[in-house]
């Protein structure tokens, strides 16, 4: 794989064209908002310097990366070898560009999505190449986490999942397979805590501040879950959580009402400055 696709610009897809464009690989980034592009070259420069002044890569690294990851058009998936996709937690929007990229891309190119929870099944079915739909699911912040978990669909092709488990560790990562199930392993376990965690808010069990330290130094988890909601943003951990309580069928997933109504407050964690903790910048 030489050439890969990267749509959706935000939190993730700009950790992805990193990473990627890092290991050598030639990146278009796509986005349907022009300024989401500008940011996400931003901030992947930004990043970037960061790794020299800590001295993870060198100069040079970091002037071939930039040069490697170029903005686009949805219509140069044409050229790609692999497309990630990386647009919101939405099942519909996410069936409408599987069934345009499937249209657009070449036949053997593979067709991967980072969703948190949806089914991969269900998108490949969008497809004529189910067997060369496979969930790509890369943690945040991408340049920095380890784990990739790599998702198989009913119908994804040994094949496939053995490219990307490759590319992974080409990346620097570590895959894991699982198979297809809501919110596979990572968010079956993960969004049910959050919950909880906004429940215990809601509640008034402790302040935010509190709730974070007793898992962080309790718990020895790096941030508490409040502060974990904020860096994935709290419309995706919504939509996960839909996602969970629908596919499941089961109300021990049902969304925190609190966590709704920041999401519908435009409260949605570091992007927007403001979700259980307030930022300015990056901080
Ligand atoms: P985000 O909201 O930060 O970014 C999504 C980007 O997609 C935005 O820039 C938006 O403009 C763009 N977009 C929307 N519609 C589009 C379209 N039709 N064509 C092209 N671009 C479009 O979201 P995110 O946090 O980066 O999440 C993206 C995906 O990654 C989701 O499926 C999410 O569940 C998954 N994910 C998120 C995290 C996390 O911590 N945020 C971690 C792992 C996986």
């Amino acid at each position: 794989m030489r050439r890969v696709a990267v749509i959706g610009a935000g939190t993730m897809g700009n950790g992805i064209a990193h990473v990627c464009g890092l290991a050598g690989l030639d990146v278009t980034l796509v986005d349907s908002d022009a300024g989401a592009l500008d940011r996400a070259l931003a901030t992947m420069g930004g990043n970037l310097v960061r790794q020299v002044a800590k001295g993870r890569i060198t100069e040079s690294q970091r002037t071939e990366a930039l040069a490697r990851v170029r903005p686009g058009q949805l219509e140069d998936v044409a050229r790609a070898d692999l497309v990630i996709e990386a647009v919101p937690e939405i099942a519909p929007l996410k069936y409408e560009i599987f069934a345009e990229v499937d249209r657009l891309a070449p036949e053997g190119a593979i067709l991967a999505s980072n969703t948190s929870s949806i089914s991969i099944t269900a998108i490949a079915a969008c497809t004529e190449r189910p067997a060369k739909v496979v969930g790509m699911h890369f943690m945040n912040p991408v340049p920095i986490m380890q784990l990739v978990e790599v998702i198989r669909g009913l119908r994804t092709a040994d094949a496939t999942t053995k490219s990307v488990m490759d590319l992974s560790r080409a990346l620097g990562k570590t895959p894991v397979e699982v198979r297809d199930f809501p919110g596979f392993v990572s968010n079956r376990i993960l969004a049910p805590m959050i919950n909880e965690a906004v429940f215990a808010l809601m509640e008034g069990v402790a302040e935010a501040e509190a709730i974070d330290a007793v898992m962080k130094l309790g718990m020895n988890h790096p941030m508490g879950p409040l502060a974990l909601a904020d860096l994935i943003g709290l419309d995706t951990c919504l939509h996960i959580l839909e996602v969970l309580h629908r596919e499941l069928g089961d109300d021990r997933y049902r969304p925190c009402p609190l966590l709704r109504q920041y999401v519908a407050a435009g409260w949605l964690g570091r992007k927007t400055g403001r979700g259980f903790h307030r930022y300015e910048g990056n901080a």
